[in-house]
């Protein structure tokens, strides 16, 4: 449309933040906006809402990987414009959820998805492990301590039979964040992984001055670990190692502080978070294992850890107990007991302000 001086939002087109989410839609839910009156789990995988008014509305839910190719998401359309008149939303567990209106082609659906091999697994509802909520990874981030995508899918694909099945006590909800930034919920999820970097920046004398705004890269710093240093000809900075945490701000403010090392980098899991109000209120997560090897490209350590922690919880567990309500339980004790984790220095909270969250009580419960 030609601009017009008299009406300049007319027609105006605009790539600044997302269009409103109502424009998208389909007209049942629009229809019934404020009136779903309750939803059912007819089998893994696959939702009922109802709403006060009679309308149904079905949902099946697949997997599906973070990255995915232009490819894979024209398949998606063409599946939702036959069986869902064009209707799908992806979960913030990067779930895909096929939206059925008409209960006739519900069956048919479900049946297509199998066809197509592994491409379209259906489950991640209720007592299951969905997909993994994970971060950018060596693929697009400049701190990972380690890859993403690479261990979610190596983690995935031996927990896969509890993606499309109800057998767990509750969800688990399993999350991956490459940094302690976490862009991934790594805080509140039942079992986190997350890369930990263990060493300082490398300083790059000759380069910072070059390169960075040394005043920035000061400020940057949340322990105030570094100040202003000449070094030779260079002016440069210097970092006080006792106060480094290793979390890498100073790299994004200036390229000549490289983190990343092969033996310093690695992974720690995290246990017994939740977002949900459920029964008790939301919890973080608390260190399980403080370091494990980067092995790419299928991450053994951690794939063997996270099994266990997840074979063990599923064992013990009672229905409807999350990790953390489980481990509250039974005690940590007996969580490191039964999981054979070792229990070792870095689990004991030292953090200056700690003295308000120490476990100061003498009962245990070995
Ligand atoms: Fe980047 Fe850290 Fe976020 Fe990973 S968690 S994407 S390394 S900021
Ligand atoms: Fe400071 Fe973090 Fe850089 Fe260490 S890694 S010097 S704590 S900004």
């Amino acid at each position: 449309m030609p601009f017009d001086p008299n009406d300049i939002m007319k027609d105006r087109l605009t790539d600044i933040g997302p269009p409103k989410y109502d424009t998208f839609w389909p007209p049942i839910i629009k229809e019934n906006y404020g009136k779903w009156k309750y939803h059912e789990i007819l089998e893994p995988g696959v939702l009922l809402h109802v709403s006060e008014t009679g309308a149904k509305l079905y949902s099946v839910r697949v997997g599906t990987s973070r990255l995915v190719s232009v490819d894979y998401i024209r398949e998606v359309c063409d599946i939702a414009d036959k069986y869902c008149d064009g209707y799908l939303r992806w979960t913030t567990r990067n779930n895909i959820e096929f939206l059925v209106t008409d209960e006739s082609k519900l069956k048919l659906l479900i049946e297509d998805l199998k066809s197509r091999g592994n491409w379209f697994p259906i489950g991640g509802t209720g007592a299951s492990i969905t997909s993994m909520v994970h971060t950018q990874g060596w693929v697009h981030c400049h701190t990972p301590a380690t890859d993403a995508s690479g261990v979610v899918k190596a983690v995935m694909d031996e927990l896969f039979e509890y993606f499309g099945s109800h057998k767990l006590p509750a969800q688990v909800r399993i999350a991956l964040a490459c940094c302690l930034n976490m862009c991934g919920a790594v805080h509140c999820s039942d079992i986190a992984i997350l890369g930990v970097h263990r060493k300082p920046p490398f300083i790059e004398h000759e380069r910072v001055q070059n390169v960075c705004e040394i005043p920035l890269v000061v400020a940057s710093c949340p322990t105030y670990a570094i100040k202003p240093k000449k070094v030779g000809e260079y002016k440069s900075i210097e970092i006080n190692y006792e106060r480094c945490m290793f979390c890498g701000n100073c790299y994004t403010m200036c390229p000549a502080l490289p983190i990343a090392d092969q033996d310093g980098d690695g992974i720690a899991l995290w246990v017994g978070g939740k977002v949900s109000n459920s029964r008790v209120p939301p919890m973080f997560s608390k260190l399980a294992i403080p370091y494990l090897p980067n092995e790419p490209p299928r991450w053994p350590s951690v794939v063997k850890w996270v099994k266990k922690i997840v074979e063990v919880y599923a064992s013990d567990a009672r229905r409807y107990e999350r990790v953390g309500e489980w481990i509250n339980r039974i005690g940590w004790e007996r969580f490191f007991e039964k999981t054979g984790i070792e229990f070792r220095h870095e689990h004991i909270d030292d953090y200056r302000l700690a003295m308000t969250t120490w476990r100061t009580t003498t009962q245990f419960k070995f």
